[in-house]
């Protein structure tokens, strides 16, 4: 056993470091779930991809996950690869559909827990192992690849302008260098013809904010600029690794002083893919950009303004190119619109970037500034179409993807990686419950493993919960319900539904139920949507510990607990440890192991006897479906 666990966990490690292998298919761990990728009209190379795990038990959500792909020529050999969960409402599993996959074609794999990350639980892999990471600097973050090379930097402190120049000039809030795969920078900042450029980066220019010009792109002329607030996360990961960031867009003179108007998410990630060997990388970008005035920012028809990128110092009219989706170039593309646009140009070989716009984007396919001589210079452009608004409290999203590239561009590889972005392959997944674990309620009888008590004459009482369509619904005054087995250590996964409440009633009234560790420690169920973190509210440790971060959807939609328990230990009557609690809430982390030194609330008192799991019936109809624990 001890051989077996050896060699999968060098498996894992391979895995972790380059992506896809073989590994032998004996001893792996019961499926956790089915997917199965379809590639739909096109021919897809190690895309990357993802799937929604709503509904689906993992169990230990920030655990090392691996997948098999179930072959057709062998049953024998699998090939396998990491995926990683990304945390969130709803979480999701993301991969890399590696090789090539036909036209058409459809493949099936199959989920585990690498059984490695069973115990300890609640502890992730090794970061420094993982094949993207985010190194952090005092002034910067970096984006690594195979923690060998650098990608992009992000400067979160303020970069000062070159000697000479304006204070104005000053900027943090932007990526530079972009580093190609053999380390040739491609971007520019503070060029001498335009000092405000930055890299990329993606101020507006041509705006008005009540009844005022603002312009946040020419920073000379001091109306407005944009700074970094603070990070949001870091990932490093398998898959993909990145970064949130918030930023502020800030009108400098307005009658009451500075002023932000917009606030700002930007969301990076590198992908798994490509890399030194294979000299490219691929790249998402997207910023989230809310008005948080009171009245809104208006956007004038101009030329340029937005996303923007300065090229390489390098690159002028004589070494560099352009091409849209178009067919379009440095002569012609300007004001043209186009799907993607590739520049490119001659440092120490040809290198360069092809910029991708979501279809989603506004004003897609957008208008481009695009430099008809001279440097290089892009710009995704939506106001060169019209004139639009950013209402206050109204989100407006900006997704593109970036990839990065030695050579000229191929058509037929920008068009592969378009369709990629554009219109992904459809990936489906079906959850399997872990073999051993033990189905507590599987949407249609909750007798088997539940009871109500006993009645006067000790029968068993009638279990008064409705039961319909898959789904356990409390029936006021029906009483609680607990398992018929008692527990002690266990995972344990539990979906609810909270019930929308009239908006008179408050507090604890507002869909109250909870999970009864062991009949002692209360995981409290509470419509807690949009609240701050709080001890008595949703997914707390009642009353103990305020979940580290509310993640609680609004009620109508489903919810998930996964829970891993530890229970007290007792030397006689003697406790000598704390029962340990880890939760994640819809996928998210909110208890790491946390020590709970004494019961909750109303619950039993604690002693040595294990003790079964209560659902709570506070009056109100919070419904649960999916049920498992496995004991550990
Ligand atoms: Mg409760």
């Amino acid at each position: 056993m001890q051989r077996l666990i050896s060699i999968v966990a060098s498996s894992i490690m391979v895995l972790a470091l380059f992506g896809v292998c073989a590994v032998q298919s004996a001893g792996a761990a019961a499926p956790l779930a089915r997917i199965t990728v379809e590639a739909g009209e096109h021919t897809r190379v190690d895309t990357p991809v993802c799937v929604s795990l709503d509904g689906v038990a993992l169990g230990f959500p920030d655990a090392e996950y691996v997948l098999r792909e179930v072959g057709s020529s062998s049953r024998r050999l699998y090939s396998a690869q990491v995926a990683q969960v990304e945390a969130g409402s709803p979480a999701r599993l993301w991969f890399v559909l590696s090789g090539e996959t036909a036209a058409g074609a459809k493949r099936t794999f199959e989920l585990t827990e690498a059984p490695l990350r069973k115990l300890p639980p609640g502890r992730g892999p090794s970061k420094s192992a993982l094949p993207i990471s985010v190194r952090k600097h005092e002034d910067y973050y970096e984006i690594w690849y195979a923690g060998q090379v650098r990608v992009l930097r992000y400067n979160h402190a303020i970069v000062p302008p070159p000697e000479g120049q304006d204070k104005l000039y000053e900027r943090s809030g932007f990526i530079h260098p972009l580093w190609s795969p053999k380390g040739t920078v491609l971007t520019n900042i503070h060029p001498a013809d335009h000092i405000h450029h930055l890299g990329i980066w993606m101020p507006w220019t041509h705006t008005e904010f009540e009844g005022k010009p603002v312009d946040f792109w020419n920073l000379k002329g001091g109306q407005g600029t944009v700074r970094f607030v603070k990070f949001l996360s870091t990932t490093d990961g398998p898959i993909y690794g990145g970064f949130e960031a918030e930023q502020e867009h800030v009108v400098l003179k307005t009658d009451s002083g500075e002023k932000v108007v917009l606030n700002e998410v930007w969301d990076v990630r590198v992908y798994n893919v490509g890399g030194v060997s294979k000299g490219y990388w691929l790249w998402d970008f997207k910023s989230t950009q809310r008005c948080v005035a009171d009245s809104a920012l208006r956007q004038v028809k101009y030329r340029y303004g937005g996303f923007g990128f300065r090229g390489a110092a390098e690159w002028d009219e004589e070494n560099s190119v352009y091409l849209t989706s178009e067919g379009k170039n440095r002569k012609d593309g300007h004001t043209t619109r186009a799907r993607w646009c590739d520049t490119s140009g001659e440092i120490d070989g040809w290198e360069g970037v092809t910029f991708y716009s979501h279809p989603e984007n506004f004003e897609h396919p957008e208008p481009m500034r695009i430099w008809p001589s001279g440097q290089v210079f892009f710009n995704f452009c939506p106001s060169q179409a019209t004139d639009w608004e950013m209402r206050p409290g109204e989100d407006h999203v900006f997704r593109y993807r970036l990839y990065v590239h030695e050579g000229k561009i191929e058509v037929a590889d920008a068009e592969r990686i378009w369709h990629d972005y554009a219109e992904p392959p459809k990936v489906t997944i079906e959850a399997v419950s872990p073999k051993e674990a033990i189905m507590l309620f599987d949407g249609k009888d909750l007798s088997k493993h539940w009871t109500a008590g006993k009645d006067k004459n000790d029968e068993e009482k009638k279990i008064g919960w409705d039961v319909e369509g898959g789904v356990a619904t409390i029936a006021p005054k029906s009483g609680s319900i607990w398992t018929k087995r008692d527990f002690t250590d266990f995972k344990m996964h539990i979906e609810f539904k909270i019930p929308q409440m009239p908006p008179n009633v408050k507090g604890q009234g507002r869909g109250n139920s909870g999970v009864y560790i062991q009949r002692r420690y209360e995981l409290q169920i509470l419509d807690s949507y949009g609240q701050p973190a709080r001890k008595n509210e949703g997914a707390s440790i009642y009353k103990f510990k305020e979940p580290d971060k509310n993640v609680s959807r609004p009620p109508g939609e489903w919810q998930s607990y996964d829970i891993i328990f530890h229970a007290a230990r007792f030397e006689g009557q003697k406790k000598v440890k704390d029962a340990r609690i880890t939760l994640w809430h819809n996928g998210v982390l909110v208890h790491d192991d946390e020590k709970v030194p004494n019961k909750t609330g109303a619950g039993r008192q604690e002693g040595p006897d294990p003790g079964p799991i209560l659902l709570q019936n506070h009056g109100n109809a919070v419904s649960f479906r999916n049920i498992w624990i496995v004991p550990l």
